[in-house]
């Protein structure tokens, strides 16, 4: 009887998931497998990125449970594990998909050997992007730097397969080696701190599905107006289950352009925009592939040589990371991610720059706790975010463009609520001074009950002279 073992990774999900559905058509036995190889990975990946995988893997073994499979867990090097379970099972061939990113393609290599080495073959198959990062090329037969010409010459050749129903998928082999219960797998923290993000999330295919609908039936066609606004859901905050490959890349694809058909032409617009989103995380991934250090090295070089400032105790760098700036929206936006492992998209562009370019900090510093807390960490969207917002990217906001939070609040969360939400300190003041509360008067501090000082810290640096620190020590790079 033909084995087959799929090797599931970043592809959790049963629909439209390529090496499911090529298992299911080419064996009569299949075992769905996930290896914890934390040791593969590099950078490694964080607590809240672990938090979420426990619980999307259970999901997905419900979803399997229901297509009449299950999900077979181990961990351990991945070469060794999958040899032993191709010999228990008597599997000919492993089927997996790819991830773009450095050390996955190195395990992928290893475990292709390992394989062949047992008589088994290995075969990986695209998923999880609409282009491939390594092919594409401009006119001139070099990869893309830059975010616009890469997507507007991508797009215009766009055409993603039709995404595929979860297929029927056969019974385990007869013989396999004993799974390891999920607990055994440790993703959990020790310290419970993760139960405050269930209320947030619903990991897996079906919450995926859940925020896409939600999101098209509503926010979608108001997309390019209210993305930006963080006190309210303009967004579709699928970023995480996109990560895990709980949705496919493609059935995201053909969902917004069946929501086309059915939405005036006015709001096509919105469509278009929330597509070029999902085009950042293309191009994203084609950086990535340039320069598979992206998260600790800038593409700008000169960057090598910033003069950071000088936090011997790391008291500037924990204020950040615990929302405790003084500065009411960087605060804010910590403290959503701490609570939420989410952040705005405009509001991780304001506390990038803060730390950046107010307290002048090594934004590898930003990049390594994003890393930690968001439930959405990827190595390439996280990586390009922080080389854009500290102007050191391929296709960066010029240094000299300094986000304002006081500014930014001001614009984008004009009535404070999202301040008002997230740090209840400031919440009594009024929306005139809620974004600066070290401006306010005297008595509009005392009657909100603000004790500057006590309550809520002053800012831990001025606005306007670390601006000028900042554009210093860029023009000395020269
Ligand atoms: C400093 C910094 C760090 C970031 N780190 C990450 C990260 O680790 N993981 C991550 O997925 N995104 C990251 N982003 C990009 C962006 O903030 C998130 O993708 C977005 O906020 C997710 O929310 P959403 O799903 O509601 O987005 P939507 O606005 O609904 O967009 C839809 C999808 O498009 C993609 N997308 C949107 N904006 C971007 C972008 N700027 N770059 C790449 N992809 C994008 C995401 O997959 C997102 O789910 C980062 C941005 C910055 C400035």
């Amino acid at each position: 009887m033909s084995t087959a073992l799929v090797w599931l990774r970043r592809d959790l999900r049963v629909a439209d998931q390529p090496a499911l559905a090529r298992a299911a058509r080419a064996a009569e036995r299949v075992a769905p497998l996930y290896i914890h190889t934390p040791d593969e990975t590099w950078p490694r990946v964080g607590a809240a990125s672990l938090w979420w995988l426990h619980h999307s893997l259970a999901a997905l073994d419900t979803e399997l449970a229901a297509a009449g499979s299950r999900l077979c867990l181990d961990s351990g090097p991945s070469t060794e594990r999958l040899c032993h379970w191709a010999q228990v099972s008597d599997a000919t061939v492993v089927y997996c998909t790819a991830i773009a990113e450095p050390w996955a393609r190195q395990q992928e290599a290893a475990v292709a050997e390992a394989l062949a080495g047992i008589g088994v073959r290995l075969e990986v198959l695209p998923d999880g992007l609409l282009t491939d990062p390594s092919a594409v090329r401009n006119r001139g037969g070099t990869p893309y730097r830059a975010f616009t010409p890469f997507w507007r010459s991508v797009r215009a050749q766009l055409d993603p397969p039709r995404p595929t129903p979860p297929p029927a998928l056969p019974g385990l082999p007869e013989a396999i080696p004993e799974p390891q219960p999920l607990a055994a797998l440790g993703l959990l923290p020790r310290i419970r701190w993760d139960e405050k993000l269930l209320p947030h999330w619903q990991p897996g295919a079906a919450g995926a599905q859940q925020r896409l609908e939600a999101f098209l039936g509503s926010a979608a066609a108001d997309y390019a107006e209210r993305r930006d606004y963080p006190a309210h859901p303009g967004t579709s905050r699928l970023s995480p289950h996109l990560h895990f490959g709980e949705v496919s890349i493609r059935s995201i694809w053909h969902a917004v352009e069946e929501a086309r058909q059915a939405l005036p032409a006015a709001a096509h617009g919105a469509l278009d925009t929330f597509l070029a989103e999902l085009g950042w995380r293309e191009v994203a991934y084609h950086l990535l592939w340039q320069q598979p250090q992206l998260h600790e090295t800038p593409i700008d070089e000169r960057f090598s040589r910033f003069a950071w400032r000088e936090d011997p105790h790391g008291t500037l760098l924990e204020a950040w990371r615990r929302g405790a700036t003084g500065v009411p929206l960087v605060d804010a936006g910590m403290r959503e991610l701490w609570a939420t492992g989410w952040m705005h998209n405009r509001v991780r562009m304001v506390v990038g720059s803060f730390l950046v370019k107010n307290l002048r900090l090594p934004w590898q510093h930003g990049e390594a706790h994003f890393r930690d807390t968001l439930v959405d960490w990827d190595l390439a969207s996280n990586s390009m975010g922080w080389q854009w917002v500290s102007g050191c990217g391929a296709d960066a906001a010029p240094y000299f463009r300094i986000f304002n939070p006081v500014r930014q609040g001001e614009r984008f969360d004009p009535d404070g609520e999202y301040v008002r939400q997230w740090v209840p300190e400031v919440a009594g003041l009024p929306k005139s001074h809620i974004h600066q509360p070290w401006a306010a008067p005297a008595d509009a501090r005392a009657r909100s009950g603000l004790r500057l000082g006590y309550d809520y810290p002053e800012p831990l640096v001025d606005l306007t002279s670390s601006r000028k620190e900042a554009l210093a020590a860029f023009q000395a790079l020269g």
